[in-house]
């Protein structure tokens, strides 16, 4: 199996192979298929097993689909994460992953570090996927400087360390914020008890990919 046989826009293929990925890894090759279709997907995975681009893939992809038909600017997905570095490594992967579409794939980062002045002026320009931590996610929607309104993918990466951080309130504040029928995948290096809790606020029925 290769990444062009996962369903795929035909440009992130393209980049794929500019960074010499060969093939897909075992979570890219399950999860891709099923965020592809729609699904939500609650997946073990651990830094290093390739789960930055199991999630970023399949979600690229579908807006990119949807902007052929409809140009019309709106953020579509939000990436969740738990600290700043690991903000700058997804959107790195976006960044590298775009490289064949960059025209029609805006994304951005909302940080701790970068101040509200410049946040703003990044979300003022509609990003279709914005990377944050949740207070800073939280802040801007807070503040009417990032809309969910439109909202179709939500995905929650390092999901267990998410809610070691205590960003309970941030994460809850959000999910207040979220249209209906928002798909939601959730990355974790454990399935813990806890996580079950994230699952029930965010998620319809998860296929749960225990690797
Ligand atoms: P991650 O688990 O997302 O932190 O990825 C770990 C590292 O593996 C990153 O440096 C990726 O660039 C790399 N990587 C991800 N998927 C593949 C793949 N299919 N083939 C080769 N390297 C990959």
């Amino acid at each position: 199996l290769t990444f062009a046989d996962l369903g795929l826009d035909p440009r992130l293929v393209q980049a794929v192979a500019q960074q010499s990925f060969e093939k897909p890894t075992l979570v890219q090759r399950k999860a891709i298929p099923l965020a592809l279709q729609g699904q939500d997907v609650l997946c073990k995975a651990k830094t290093g097993s390739g789960k930055t681009a199991a999630y970023v893939l399949p979600v690229l992809s579908s807006i990119l689909k949807r902007k052929i038909t409809d140009p019309t600017p709106f953020t579509a997905g939000l990436i969740l994460v738990p600290t700043r570095e690991l903000a700058d490594q997804v959107f790195k992967a976006i960044e590298h992953f775009s490289a064949f579409c960059a025209k029609d794939m805006h994304a951005a980062k909302l940080t701790e570090n970068v101040s509200d002045a410049v946040q703003r002026s990044l979300l003022a320009n509609v990003p279709d996927i914005v990377v944050s931590t949740p207070a800073r996610a939280w802040h801007s929607v807070n503040s009417a400087a990032l809309s969910l309104a439109k909202l179709q993918y939500l995905i929650l990466d390092e999901a267990d360390l998410v809610l070691s951080y205590g960003y309970d309130e941030d994460m809850e504040n959000i999910s207040r914020s979220l249209p209906k029928g928002v798909q939601t995948i959730m990355m974790s290096a454990t399935l813990s008890a806890e996580l079950d809790a994230l699952k029930g606020i965010f998620c319809r029925n998860p296929t749960v990919l225990d690797l």
